[in-house]
């Protein structure tokens, strides 16, 4: 049945947008956004304009406005969780503005209440409950790794040995077809409730690591979760195997060049590169071009497997209300409709 389901959404690349609420302070009568449509239309209004030009719709699979719970929207992304158990490689990626709501849609703002559990949790908990299911002709195991990619170089988030913490930047093999792009990274097998969120934890911690000594590194790296599922029939000892991609990627704002230097241009021109890379393969498999170029960025190459091919994409375009981000909302909603 849920094959069906996720058959039945059109072609391999969705879009949706999730709209963050104003948050205490900001002012709620200085909004762009004007109009959220039942079949996934937002009207955008240009501030700084009058006239013609004024108003813009984008479209996309799905959109959710500021109301919207993290139970809501993961309904609208379990049907692509689940496919991993019939052995697709799906990637979810959240992308958007430093401010917009990424992490709190991957990952939640507060892990002790269920309620605020962003996609990461939902998504690893709902495999791992699934995979217990002993009514179930498939035996599944459900493994995890989580690498951080900083200025095109790969972390792993989980190492938990120090051999592992003393060379921390991975070899990636890009087209390795079980998804195990990062063969280095510790992978860890999940065995209960609690080890999704211990580890989880571990991995935002050592995330945060980064954050104190590189003034919140987080926005500026990309951090993977893959979920890696080998289910095996119980009669017949056949086998397969999907993969899961969970990316927190690192804020899309432009940095005007002529205000940073050093490390901060730096970081800048990596982010902005992997950006544009990832923007190059979407666009290029929704062309459905015979060249696509993954080479050009290690994001790109950690997540090939789960781009292109018989796999599933989801884009999140997360958007922040505020009339001050007009710029940046605007070229946030470009890149989306680039690539959908
Ligand atoms: P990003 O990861 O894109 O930089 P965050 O996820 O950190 O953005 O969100 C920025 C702020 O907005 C945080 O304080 C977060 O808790 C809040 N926020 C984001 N999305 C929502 C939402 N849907 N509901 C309530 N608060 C939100
Ligand atoms: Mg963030």
């Amino acid at each position: 049945k849920l094959f069906n389901e996720v058959q039945e959404l059109k072609g391999n690349i969705r879009v949706y947008c999730r709209i963050r609420p104003f948050l205490y302070g900001e002012c709620k009568s200085s909004t762009t956004i004007d109009y959220i449509g039942e079949n996934g239309e937002l009207l955008l209004t240009n501030p700084s304009k009058q006239g013609k030009d004024v108003h813009r719709t984008y479209k996309f699979n799905k959109v959710f406005g500021p109301a919207a719970t993290q139970e809501q929207v993961y309904l609208d992304v379990q049907p692509l969780v689940r496919s991993v158990l019939d052995g697709y490689n799906v990637c979810i990626f959240a992308y958007g503005q430093t401010g917009s709501g990424k992490t709190y849609t991957m990952t939640g703002p507060n892990l002790s209440s269920k309620e605020d559990w962003g996609v990461n949790y939902r998504a690893l908990h709902d495999l791992f409950q699934i995979s217990r299911d002993r009514k179930s002709n498939i035996m599944y195991e459900v493994g995890v790794q989580m690498v951080e990619i900083y200025n095109e170089q790969v972390r792993d988030l989980l190492a938990n040995d120090a051999s592992q913490k003393r060379y921390p930047f991975m070899n990636i093999i890009a087209s390795q077809p079980n998804g195990l792009a990062v063969p280095d990274a510790s992978m860890h097998q999940v065995t209960s409730t609690s080890d999704v969120l211990e580890l989880m934890k571990v991995g935002l911690a050592n995330r945060a690591v980064g954050a104190t000594a590189l003034n919140e590194r987080s926005s500026r790296s990309h951090s993977v979760v893959t979920i890696h599922v080998r289910g095996a029939d119980k009669k017949t000892g056949a086998t397969l195997r999907g993969s899961l991609h969970l990316v927190d990627l690192a804020g899309s704002e432009r940095v005007d060049r002529s205000e940073v230097t050093g490390d901060r241009l730096k970081e800048a021109q990596h982010i902005n590169k992997s950006l544009s890379a990832l923007g190059d393969v979407i666009f290029s498999l929704s062309q459905k071009s015979a060249h696509v170029p993954y080479r050009n960025s290690k994001l790109t190459q950690v997540l090939q497997s789960s781009l292109g091919g018989q796999a599933k994409t989801l884009m999140l375009v997360q958007i922040n209300p505020d009339a001050q981000s007009y710029s940046e909302t605007s070229s946030t909603l470009k890149f989306a409709e680039r690539v959908s």
